[in-house]
């Protein structure tokens, strides 16, 4: 069953006010890890993109286009084994997976993340990679039908096709990852085998999904272990697939990025690389392209600060036009002054969506947050205007008071444990940060606006007030106002003054 356009475009537009609706509220709880979709407009054109569900070997597939000289045709979804493709062996996984086999003429030509890779080297543009584990483990299963979401597996996703797990993700392109990080790039954690975290409600209804927080965080951890192993380089993102966030025990994505320490990687501008293609490649692409074209011209700056998406693998109709619409994209932001940059940099440069490079609190926010401290909503704002509870100041000041108290050493529960702990403030101070509460039952979330803190922690709270009364009395002044952005003014001064930031 063949998805049609129209529909999906209902569906996406139903989900995009429910995302709104659930943002908001996002925007009541202060947590370490934040949902990151864009950035506030920093003072100069900067974007990031980020390209989802490889690293990949397959070649582009272009449908009947021609390729330089060469034609790729999609393969039927049942046949004989593959061979050989860009110009090595490929072991065909055992039958009866085996499927998409690449025609013969796409073999000696270069992989779809290489050919990604390249055009970004041209452009001097650095991408963040969303990279997988493996999804050779994800059968028993059936192959969905071309231009539909099952087309990559009816119970799983199976990359980079049904059949050819063995062609994509980190574990079995060990090279394409070192290239990516030598060359500059960021990588991040997408999940190792990219299950669906739950039941999502309009599509995947068909989809195994993780059975809870536990599973979850083993699943990242095992791919944070890989990409470790393979680069050295530790991870700082992940996105969920498909961006269902509800796990089954009740514990929700955001849970799983405070276990593993990760901000949660969302995107602001989409690429459109996934969807099914239209009645030609070059209509398919030129899709791609154009809503960047029209946003651009109708305002140049509108890309500022935002996130792309983008796909290092197949849409749903098996074709990549990715490997033609990354040029024109990176063209378009070239001929408009952007420079495209890792989502990391991004951030670096301007953490919250709703903090201005122009407003007062704008570098002592910045700064407060490169050190590490408890700034933010899930939601990615600040609020920089909004009245700072006691609650909330006990959870920001929390690193920087045991720190200037010399307190923060290794083994000191309470100021680990308040400064990681995530508040909620529609109801309990839910526990699910820790790792230890990975494998913990979910505390269901009553509604209220006040922040509460639990009686475990009231003792924590208690004597980092204690503290906190001590330093700042030594310290001249006083925030000027409790408006949140003037407390950040303030403790970012304490914390330069003693060294902290
Ligand atoms: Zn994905």
């Amino acid at each position: 069953m063949a998805l049609n356009i129209p529909g999906y475009t209902l569906l996406r537009k139903a989900n995009g006010v429910l995302k709104r609706i659930r943002n908001e509220q996002r925007g009541l709880i202060l947590t370490p890890s934040r949902r990151i979709a864009r950035v506030a407009p920093p003072g100069e054109r900067i974007v990031a993109m980020t390209f989802d569900d490889g690293p990949t070997k397959m070649p582009p597939s272009r449908g009947t286009i021609p390729d330089n000289g060469r034609v790729w045709t999609p393969a039927p979804t049942t046949g004989d084994a593959p061979t050989s493709v860009g110009g090595g062996v490929h072991t065909a996984p055992p039958s009866p997976y085996t499927a998409s086999p690449p025609s013969p003429d796409s073999a000696g030509g270069a992989g779809l993340t290489e050919h990604l890779l390249s055009v970004l080297k041209e452009f001097g543009a650095r991408g963040t990679f969303d990279v997988v584990g493996s999804t050779a483990e994800n059968y028993p299963d059936a192959a969905g039908e071309p231009g539909g979401q099952y087309v990559f597996g009816k119970k799983y996703d199976h990359y980079a096709a049904f059949g050819l797990d063995d062609m994509a993700g980190a574990q079995a392109c060990q090279d394409l990852i070192r290239r990516i990080a030598r060359e500059g790039h960021e990588l991040t954690n997408h999940t190792y085998r990219h299950i669906i975290y739950g039941k999502s409600r309009a599509m995947y209804s068909s989809r195994v999904t993780m059975s809870g927080l536990a599973e979850a965080v083993a699943d990242l951890k095992r791919l944070h272990t890989l990409i470790y192993e393979l680069t050295k380089i530790e991870m700082r993102f992940t996105r969920p697939p498909h961006y269902v966030d509800k796990m089954p025990d009740g514990h929700t994505s955001f849970n799983a990025c405070e276990a593993m320490g990760y901000h949660y990687l969302s995107a602001s501008f989409d690429g459109g690389g996934y969807l099914p293609s239209a009645a030609s490649y070059a209509e398919t692409v030129e899709a791609m392209v154009r809503p960047m074209r029209e946003a651009l011209e109708a305002d140049p700056s509108c890309l500022a600060g935002q996130i792309i998406f983008q796909k290092d693998g197949y849409n749903m109709s098996k074709h990549t036009p990715i490997a033609d619409a990354l040029k024109l994209h990176l063209e378009l932001l070239e001929k408009y002054g952007y420079r495209v940059i890792t989502v990391s940099e991004l951030v670096a440069r301007s953490p919250f969506e709703d903090v201005r490079p122009a407003h007062d609190c704008f570098e002592a926010v910045r700064e407060l947050d490169k050190a590490g401290f408890i700034t933010g909503f899930r939601n990615n704002r600040f609020y920089p205007d909004r009245a700072m509870t006691r609650g909330e100041l006990n959870t920001v000041i929390a690193t920087p008071v045991f720190n200037l108290t010399g307190d923060a050493r290794p083994g000191n529960a309470s100021a680990a444990h308040i400064s990681a702990r995530t508040y909620d403030l529609t109801g309990d101070a839910r526990p699910g940060n820790a790792s230890a509460d990975a494998t913990g039952e979910a505390v269901p979330s009553r509604r209220s606006r006040a922040i509460k803190i639990d009686k475990k922690d009231q003792a924590s709270v208690k004597q980092i007030s204690a503290r906190a009364s001590e330093v700042f009395d030594k310290t001249e002044g006083q925030p000027a106002s409790n408006k949140r952005g003037d407390v950040a003014v303030w403790l970012h001064k304490l914390t330069v003054l003693n060294g902290l930031c």
